[in-house]
């Protein structure tokens, strides 16, 4: 892993820096410095968390060429904005996403370029694909909104060897895996991703996780990201403390750098629990484990009624052999017992809703659907999952006073976990268009918990630090030109349960790669993304 000090950086710095005049000495007489872009008059919140301060910055070729006066550095641009009043700060890093840069109607990234977003970190929760190159040329060829980083997924490199076995994989099973996961990174994945959760990452043993993360650590640098197995709302679940566990435990073993994805704690049994939580972590990092965590700011969950509402051994060898059981009468009934016991730990049947494409379904909770089908909501759930399995949303599983606590935590990052709707599905989950904007406002506008510094720097330096991006995440000289300027009288959220696709306002200028992807509150169009590939 290439890790680069700050005296490198400087050289860096100053290397660019007599590029930068050397040409501009070219165009202009009398030592003026031209640079393509120059916001003037800006409050710079730099991603370090360190005091915000007042400075003009320039963009030239993609990069930030200058910070700082530039009417005393002489520091001119055909193209000067006026950025009084407002903040300038690096373009947020989204630690866990499921941003759909690969469809036509995701690749502009518009729900995150609004909040701020430059870059998304994708292929989480086990599902990236170990054909990294391939998509990454995708990527390139069709051009995307907003940066994009890649994990190879544990689900996806188990189901492509083993499918939804509900078993420990044989030597050559194993090989294979392995063989899968250092192909994709040799692509360029930035380390493996699992989800303990679903299946049929659920069907795996901590120890074959960790001969999967052994494999990753191959790569100096790797990465672990974890969507926990029980974050505490698991019908009979290892629960959340034994859960919270297991991934120190592989990150340790592995030596891999672990980041739990949307660290938090489900369920009311484990409101007021946010102290316990930060604690496992902590304790680890003091005995030099290299753990970290994101998070998001809402109640709700977002995954897929299967998971939610039936047992993992009745989805044991896929969706046939499921509707086996549900044809069986007795097992049906085992299974709508279940249903019974995991609807009550998540809130009863009115907490979960359908966020599905499907028209009839969108929208409604299970409550509505179960009195419209005239079934039991546990029938009704089986009656649902023989058509396909749907997206819900299971509301008020979260608790906000956690998520505030750990929020003041020195390593948590933030995510969207979000994942672009489709045109045509009108309910999504509001985290993918508003969880920076609203962790800004419940922490800094509403309550003044935490600075906007400290905030801001969960958004960007923190997870440039994590992700071991030199040269992004944070406003210098030298550095890629990710920024966002904020106008903090305007930045909202203005998602909802109810409307969910509502743009984040509030983002004046958002440049990614030094090319402006939101102007004047309006996007441009620009696809200046770029494919980032491992360090
Ligand atoms: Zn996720």
């Amino acid at each position: 892993m290439r890790k680069i000090n700050d005296r490198q950086i400087l050289a860096i710095v100053v290397a660019f820096l007599t590029v930068a005049c050397d040409s501009a000495d070219d165009q202009k007489d009398g030592g003026e410095i031209s640079v393509q872009h120059l916001l003037l008059g800006g409050y710079v919140i730099d991603g370090s968390g360190g005091a915000p301060y007042a400075a003009d910055l320039g963009i030239n070729d993609g990069r930030i060429a200058f910070i700082g006066n530039a009417t005393t550095a002489n520091v001119r641009s055909d193209d000067e904005i006026d950025v009084n009043g407002l903040w300038i700060t690096p373009g947020f890093i989204d630690a866990h996403s499921h941003a759909e840069l690969d469809k036509d109607y995701g690749r502009d990234a518009l729900p995150y370029l609004y909040q701020g977003i430059t870059t998304v970190v994708l292929g989480a929760d086990g599902e990236g694909s170990s054909n990294v190159a391939e998509r990454m040329e995708l990527w390139r060829t069709n051009g995307i909104g907003t940066n994009g980083i890649l994990y190879v997924g544990h689900g996806n490199v188990r189901s492509e060897v083993m499918g939804a076995a509900d078993r420990a994989p044989t030597g050559d099973e194993m090989a294979a895996m392995q063989a899968l996961v250092r192909k994709g990174m040799d692509e360029g994945a930035f380390g493996l991703s699992t989800g303990l959760f679903y299946v049929p990452g659920t069907y795996a043993s901590t120890e074959e996780v960790i001969t999967l993360a052994k494999t990753a650590a191959e790569y100096a640098g790797a990465i672990y990201d974890t969507h926990d197995r029980d974050l505490g709302a698991v019908y009979k679940g290892v629960g959340y403390d034994a859960s919270v566990k297991e991934g120190i435990r592989i990150t340790e073993e592995s030596g891999l750098r672990g980041i739990f994805s949307h660290y938090n704690l489900q369920g009311a049994h484990n409101y007021g629990r946010a102290d316990i939580g930060a604690k496992y972590i902590n304790d680890a990092r003091a005995r030099g484990v290299d753990i970290w965590a994101a998070q998001h700011p809402y109640t709700a969950t977002q995954s897929n009624l299967r998971s939610y509402t039936v047992p993992d051994w009745a989805a044991a060898g896929g969706q046939d052999a499921m509707i086996e059981r549900f044809d069986d009468p007795e097992l049906s009934a085992d299974i709508a017992d279940a249903t019974n016991a995991m609807l009550q730990i998540r809130g009863g049947a009115d907490k979960i809703m359908f966020v599905d494409p499907q028209p009839n379904l969108n929208g409604k909770t299970l409550a509505e659907v179960s009195r419209e089908r005239e079934l039991a909501p546990a029938l009704a759930v089986q009656q649902i999952l023989r058509e396909n399995n749907k997206v819900v949303m299971n509301l008020e599983l979260y608790d906000d006073d956690n998520t505030r606590l750990l929020a003041e935590e020195a390593w948590m990052m933030t995510c969207t976990d979000g994942r672009t709707p489709r045109p045509d599905q009108p309910i999504t989950h509001p985290r993918t268009y508003g969880s920076f904007a609203k962790k800004m406002r419940m922490l800094v506008f509403d309550s003044g918990t935490l600075s906007a510094e400290f905030v801001i720097r969960s958004y960007s330096g923190l997870a440039a630090d994590f992700f071991r991006m030199p040269d992004r995440g944070y406003l210098r000289e030298g550095y890629f030109a990710d920024l966002v300027v904020l106008d903090p009288e305007k930045y909202r959220d203005l998602a909802t349960y109810e409307s969910p696709r509502e743009f984040s306002v509030g983002a004046v200028h958002v440049v990614v790669n030094g090319t402006f992807a939101i102007r004047n509150e309006n996007a441009t169009g620009a696809l200046s993304g770029q494919p980032l590939t491992r360090p």
